[in-house]
């Protein structure tokens, strides 16, 4: 294979960020899977951590001479319709688990495993969306669940009824052990991570930042409070406008609320509309698909939010640290193991709580900087991407041992 990737991300590019000797020893692990041909398969191109976290990984691998493949599956809008509630009932919502949606969700899958040939050597599939292709071919690899939901009180007749997929893999990724299930199957524990050299994390000058927040008309004469998020009901950005009108009338500052709509979530665009009527001069409500844009926001905002009720791992918690920006984030799921309450950011459990951290951080500049520092130091140590990628070459490796020792 080419071995240059000019313009492309290399792991040698991490150096600067982790050392030369941890870039060595992801090399060695990555030789030792040298040969294999992964595939990966979620339910969008666009939109939410988990395109973002294929878009960078999947390079990543390939760079090191691990010829790794991105596949989504499609379907009609009944199908996202019913994957979407799906996921909202993982994350504790309720759900009408009906015959009607088990045969849309059982029957789109089974086209597109039609349409999918997999031979390769390590599939990953990743969310409830695409779980059941594994019924469709004759396994001669491992297969792993790569589920990135917060589990922490599932909806329990659908976990049962799902489980009877879940049990055909080789092995289950959550981002936690505190998602861990009673499953026949193996589970491992990787939290997801950031890529610092993507449009939205990467080293942006302070020109830059301010051109692209001008570009869209953003006033800079107030401290920006800041929540990049999907527009979903879980990252509450109704609570995000509750806390920002208790703290404004404490210090002066502006609100932006920027979101996206993933391909794969049809709940989208109605909790976008629900917000704008509380549009002001002082609270921005953006729905645009501009990364570079995210990346300017989170290092001009003055306080992050990212309030969410229920949340697998936030990327945005840690993009936004990664630009030593203090955060406040909602006290579940992942972001409990991102922040360290009042060390390298804040954690909250209700509106009032956030508006009281808004508020102590406006108030504090120099205690927004030094949580900031904190919060740099910890995404470099725990959640840059070369550490979510040397524990996949850890389980191909393991997978590696099985087949050798099976096929001398
Ligand atoms: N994002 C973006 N534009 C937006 C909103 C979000 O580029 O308007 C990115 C964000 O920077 C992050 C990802 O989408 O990289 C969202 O991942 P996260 O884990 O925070 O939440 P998810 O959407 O997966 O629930």
């Amino acid at each position: 294979m080419d071995q240059h990737h000019h313009g492309l991300i290399t792991i040698d590019d991490y150096k600067q960020h982790i050392g030369e000797d941890t870039v060595t020893r992801i090399k060695d692990k990555a030789r030792a899977v040298q040969d294999l041909h992964v595939v990966n398969i979620n339910s969008t191109y666009y939109g939410g951590g988990v395109s973002q976290l294929l878009g960078s990984l999947t390079i990543l691998m390939n760079s090191l001479g691990i010829e790794t493949g991105w596949r989504t599956i499609h379907g009609p809008p009944d199908f996202f319709s019913v994957t979407k509630k799906m996921h909202n009932a993982l994350q504790s919502g309720d759900i009408n688990w009906s015959d009607r949606k088990k045969e849309i969700y059982e029957a789109v899958v089974h086209q597109n495993a039609i349409l999918n040939h997999l031979t390769h050597d390590v599939v990953i599939v990743h969310d409830p969306q695409p779980l059941p292709m594994i019924l469709y071919y004759r396994k001669g690899a491992p297969w792993i669940w790569r589920c990135h939901i917060d589990l922490e009180a599932p909806h329990r007749e659908l976990w049962d009824y799902l489980t009877q997929f879940i049990e055909r893999y080789d092995a289950v990724i959550l981002s936690s052990e505190i998602y861990a299930q009673k499953l026949d199957t193996p589970q491992v524990f990787f939290m997801p991570a950031i890529d610092p050299f993507s449009i939205v994390n990467y080293e942006m000058s302070e020109g830059e930042c301010e051109e692209r927040i001008g570009h869209y008309g953003i006033p800079m004469d107030l401290p920006l409070v800041v929540q990049v998020s999907r527009f979903d009901r879980w990252k509450d950005p109704q609570g995000v406008i509750d806390a920002f009108n208790i703290a404004r009338q404490e210090v002066p500052c502006r609100l932006v609320l920027l979101g996206n709509v993933a391909t794969d979530d049809p709940e989208g665009p109605e909790v976008y509309e629900s917000l704008l009527s509380q549009q002001t001069d002082d609270i921005i409500i953006m729905s645009q698909q501009d990364g570079a844009l995210v990346n300017a926001l989170q290092r001009k905002a003055a306080v992050v939010l990212q309030k969410s009720l229920r949340e697998g791992f936030g990327l945005t918690v840690s993009e936004a640290m990664w630009k030593g920006t203090p955060v406040i984030g909602g006290n579940v799921g992942g972001i409990k193991l991102q922040i360290e309450d009042g060390v390298n950011g804040f954690l909250v459990s209700s509106v009032e709580e956030a508006a009281e951290k808004i508020v102590a951080l406006l108030r504090d500049p120099e205690m927004c900087r030094e949580i900031g520092v904190k919060a740099k130091e910890t995404v470099r140590e725990k959640f840059l991407l070369s550490r979510y990628l040397e524990q996949y070459l850890d389980l191909f490796n393991s997978f590696e041992t099985v087949y050798k020792l099976r096929m001398p």
